[in-house]
């Protein structure tokens, strides 16, 4: 396999331009000719016609053109024109595919891609050139998930230079295509082919959740319009258009199934809905995101030592417009390394697609590098040269920007910590306030809250509740005959007597104050709280308590069956408590 390039001039004869391109595929050992047309023209006609030329030089070749936002040829970015990619390939089975009237049967032309695609013998991938930002892509790659797993599929959506070029297109000798898919097979036991992305952008700021979406159009983000966010955080107001560049530099970032995926919001709608190339789902958390320098060039660096171990004949780059837009002159300096390695081409895009590492589904991007590294036959016994990306080339600018973009994460990371510190810290601060030191049941404050709480509740649902209230029987003695410590330690162990007994009927136990206690049993009945009370009141009296030995409690129920003043019910659980002591002490006496 081999990869022959041509920036076309356009005022010269394209015959003879393509003349060492003939020679080669004449003269070798070749059986196909593939020819990527790259175009970053929008001129349509004279983009037919460089197809229709190629076609009557290379009657045999393939042909497959997509408008272009930026022509990579060795690497490098170079003037806004035509680039032609030619691909030689000795034997590996190539098909062109082309699939038309598209818009509104994304699915179905899915499926017969993907019926074609696996009856071709020994297919090994595919690549998909499409008009992507015009359709709906979701039911389209929906189709294409049941594709076989081993069959890698990538792709890109043809886009013009310009940031709000009209209309999209690709092309084939045939002519200008809106609303088509051009799909190239490779097929054969001798093509091998490593494809993998590239993004390096980082979350800035703090995540929002999609509440609002509809196919590529995001309509509110954590219940606000969509646009606040780029409103609210970066200034970019509602004419997105005449910010695009700063907008699409900020794309927004989440997880999906494991894997990052950003998107470019390109235009804002009235209702401050964002329109986004690819489609979005409500529940995805989402983050503003920016690139940093630091990360793309060690990322960069990680695909580069793979596919120097895959040892390719042929890359291609199919990258994010807004990777272009981020480097601005310093372009290159992510996609030069490759050409090292080999012969490397491609193009700026609308959109990148492949395919799920996990999960298999086809997914597309924005702001993302494809690098697809292809060979015929086994890896060659000779070793790659080593390439890493210059750093040094980060300079003026671009080096003012990795420190400012260091200063913005490292600042986060530190916020991110006060906050998550302030969350803890503000825990320990709601343990205190609600609970009593000595006992650790609820303090008077916390269970008054709950038992009002519970007796204004409106719905009746959550009625009957019952309250207990508790006195210990002869405190004062313990006292006084063994000393307040040893008074601690017996209130401490009733405590814990009267919290499992709340626990276990679904209820809360506070301390009142002194010696006395309050249990809120919601939705419980007369029945099970006086089971309950007696319960308690039966462990408390058959409790070894340490010293003392023997104690008692009295306790007084209330049950109430609908909303109830609170006074009178304390009033009413009191006294019956008041009546236990009266009576004799360690017993129950339910309220009337
Ligand atoms: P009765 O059976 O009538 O309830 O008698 P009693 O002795 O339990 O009642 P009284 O109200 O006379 O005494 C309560 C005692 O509880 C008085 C107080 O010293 C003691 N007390 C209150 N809070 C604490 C505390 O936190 N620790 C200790 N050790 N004693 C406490
Ligand atoms: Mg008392
Ligand atoms: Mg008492």
């Amino acid at each position: 396999m081999k990869q022959m390039l041509v920036a076309l001039n356009i005022g010269s004869s394209i015959a003879e331009q393509m003349a060492n391109i003939r020679q080669e595929f004449e003269g070798g050992n070749y059986e196909k000719l593939l020819l990527h047309i790259y175009s970053g023209l929008s001129e349509e006609q004279f983009t037919s016609h460089v197809a229709q030329a190629l076609h009557k030089i290379f009657p045999d070749g393939l042909i497959v053109g997509t408008m272009s936002a930026g022509e990579i040829m060795d690497g490098k970015l170079i003037p806004q024109g035509v680039l032609i990619s030619a691909i030689l390939l000795e034997n590996t089975d190539v098909r062109v595919m082309r699939y038309d009237n598209v818009k509104g049967n994304e699915y179905s032309v899915g499926g017969k891609i993907l019926k074609d695609l696996i009856a071709i013998p020994n297919v090994r991938a595919a690549e998909l050139l499409f008009p992507g930002s015009e359709m709906d892509t979701r039911p389209f790659f929906e189709a294409l998930n049941q594709c076989r797993r081993d069959i890698p599929i990538w792709g890109a959506y043809s886009g013009g230079h310009m940031v709000n070029a009209p209309v999209h297109f690709i092309f084939d000798a045939t002519g200008i295509l809106y609303n088509s898919v051009l799909v190239t097979a490779f097929a054969g036991d001798d093509f091998h082919i490593n494809i993998d992305k590239t993004i390096g952008w980082e979350p800035l700021g703090l995540p929002f959740r999609v509440t609002k979406a509809e196919g590529n159009r995001l309509i509110e983000l954590d219940g606000h319009p969509a646009s606040e966010i780029y409103e609210k955080f970066l200034q970019i107001d509602r004419s997105l258009h005449n910010n695009a560049e700063e907008g699409y530099a900020f794309p927004l970032l989440a997880k999906y199934r494991g894997e990052e995926w950003l998107r470019s919001a390109f235009h804002i709608e009235p209702d401050g809905s964002l329109n986004l190339h690819g489609f979005v789902t409500e529940g995805t958390e989402i983050q503003l995101s920016y690139g940093n320098p630091t990360n793309i060039v060690r990322l960069v660096n990680q695909r580069l030592e793979d596919i120097r171990d895959f040892k390719p004949q042929v890359v291609l780059l199919y990258s994010c417009v807004v990777r272009k837009a981020f480097w601005e002159n310093l372009v290159n300096i992510e996609m030069e390394p490759f050409a090292s390695l080999c012969s490397t081409a491609g193009f700026h895009t609308w959109g990148e697609v492949c395919r799920n590492a996990i999960t298999g589904e086809v997914v597309e991007h924005n702001v993302t590098l494809l690098s697809i590294a292809m060979r015929e036959g086994d890896k060659p016994e000779e070793e790659f040269p080593e390439v890493r990306v210059d750093d040094f080339m980060l300079n003026g600018q671009a080096a003012l920007l990795r420190r400012l973009t260091s200063l913005v994460y490292t600042t986060m990371g530190e916020l991110q910590k006060t906050y998550n510190d302030l969350r803890k810290l503000n825990k320990k601060l709601t343990v205190l306030a609600e609970r009593d030191p000595l006992t650790d049941l609820y303090n008077r404050g916390k269970i008054t809250e709950l038992i009002c709480n519970a007796l204004d509740n409106p719905d009746p649902q959550n009625y009957p509740v019952s309250i207990i209230m508790v006195d210990v029987d002869h405190f004062k003695k313990v006292n006084d005959v063994y000393g307040h410590h040893i008074g601690d330690l017996v209130l401490q162990d009733i405590a814990h007597l009267l919290k499992c007994v709340a626990e276990t009927s679904g209820g809360y136990a506070g301390r009142w104050g002194g010696e006395e206690f309050f249990i809120l049993l919601p939705n419980t009945d007369d029945r099970e709280a006086i089971m309950a009370a007696e319960h308690l009141r039966l462990s408390v009296s058959n409790h070894p308590f340490p010293a003392v030995n023997k104690m008692t409690i009295s306790l007084g129920i209330i049950t109430v069956q609908e909303r109830s003043d609170k006074k009178e019910v304390f009033f009413k659980v009191d006294r019956a408590l008041y009546q236990a002591k009266e009576e004799g002490r360690n017993r129950t006496v339910q309220a009337r």
